[in-house]
C-alpha cells in the first residue's frame, strides 16, 4: 500500500479512515473479546454503500488482507485482521420497519438491540439472538439462534433479501429470485461472499414477553433436567428455555 494510494482513498471516502498513528485508531480496534489484539493497517469506517464499494476496491487494488466488522462479537476476533484493511460497518445501523408488510430493512452494522428497539414500536420482532450488543450481520450470516426459534425459526429462515457488495465492487441484491445462489450461500456461509450492507427480514407479532431466570439447588439437578426434557417434548412453541 503506497502513501499515494491511501491518500487518494482518503480523498474519496466520506466516513472515517484510521491508520495506526491516528486519534481514534485504538478505539476502532476494540471488539467484544478484549483479549484479541490485532493491528490493521487501515480501518475504513463506512458512512454508506458508496464507502463500502470504495473500501472493497481499495483493498483489492492494494492487495490487502480484508476483514469486515459488523457488531464485533465474533469470539475469534474475525472482525479485525493484522496488517490489512478492516471495512467497519458500525455506523450503518439504521432500521426501517414497514408496518403494513411487516418487512424490516436493517443496516449491516446494526446490533440486535438496534433492531429490537425499532420493531418493538410496532409490536413486532425478528428472530435473532439473546444478547443485545451482538451484530445482526455476523449472527445472521452464521444462522442466528435465539428466543423465538421454536415459534418463528432462525434468523436465516426469516431473511428475505440482502444487499451485498461483492469482491469486484458490484452491488447485488440476493433473494429467492435474484442471485439465488448467493442468497443460499449467505444463509449460513458467514462473511465469505461479500459485504452485506443491509438485510431485509420478515418480522412477526411479538407484543408481550415473559422471561426470567430459574435457579434450583444442585441436588435437584437430575429431577429438574428430566422434567425439562419431558415438559419440552409437548411445550407450546411460544416457550423457549
Ligand atoms: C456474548 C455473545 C452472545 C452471543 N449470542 C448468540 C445468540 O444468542 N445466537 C447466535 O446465533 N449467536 C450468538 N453469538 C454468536 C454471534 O452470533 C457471532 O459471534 C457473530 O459472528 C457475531 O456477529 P457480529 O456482527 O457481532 O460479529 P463480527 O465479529 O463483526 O463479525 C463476525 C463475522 O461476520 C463477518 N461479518 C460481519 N459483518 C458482516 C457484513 N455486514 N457482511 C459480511 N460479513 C460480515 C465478519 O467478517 C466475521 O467473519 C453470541 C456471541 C457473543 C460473543
Amino acid at each position: 500500500m503506497s502513501a499515494i494510494d491511501i491518500k487518494s482513498f482518503r480523498s474519496l471516502f466520506h466516513g472515517q479512515v484510521f491508520e495506526p498513528a491516528d486519534v481514534g485508531y485504538n478505539e476502532a480496534c476494540q471488539i467484544w473479546n478484549a483479549s484479541v489484539r490485532k493491528h490493521p493497517s487501515v480501518i475504513a469506517r463506512c458512512s454508506g454503500v458508496a464507502d463500502v464499494i470504495a473500501a472493497v476496491n481499495f483493498g483489492r487494488a492494494s492487495n490487502l488482507l480484508t476483514a469486515i466488522r459488523g457488531g464485533g462479537h465474533n469470539v475469534g476476533g474475525r472482525a479485525l485482521c493484522d496488517d490489512g484493511l478492516v471495512i467497519d460497518l458500525s455506523r450503518l445501523r439504521s432500521v426501517f420497519v414497514d408496518d403494513a408488510t411487516r418487512r424490516v430493512r436493517v443496516g449491516g452494522g446494526a446490533t440486535l438491540g438496534d433492531l429490537d428497539r425499532e420493531t418493538h414500536v410496532f409490536g413486532l420482532a425478528v428472530p435473532s439472538g439473546i444478547v443485545s450488543k451482538t451484530g445482526i450481520a455476523g449472527l445472521t450470516l452464521g444462522g442466528g439462534v435465539g428466543w423465538l426459534i421454536r415459534k418463528y425459526g432462525m434468523s436465516i429462515d426469516n431473511l428475505l433479501s440482502a444487499q451485498v457488495v461483492t469482491a469486484d465492487g458490484k452491488v447485488l441484491t440476493a433473494s429467492a429470485t435474484d442471485n439465488d445462489d448467493l442468497f443460499w450461500a449467505l444463509r449460513g456461509g458467514g462473511g465469505n461472499f461479500g459485504v452485506v450492507t443491509s438485510f431485509e427480514f420478515q418480522a412477526h407479532p411479538v407484543a408481550t414477553i415473559l422471561g426470567g431466570l430459574l435457579l434450583y439447588p444442585r441436588a435437584m439437578a437430575t429431577d429438574v433436567i428430566r422434567h425439562f426434557r419431558d415438559y419440552m417434548a409437548s411445550a407450546p412453541d411460544e416457550l423457549t428455555a
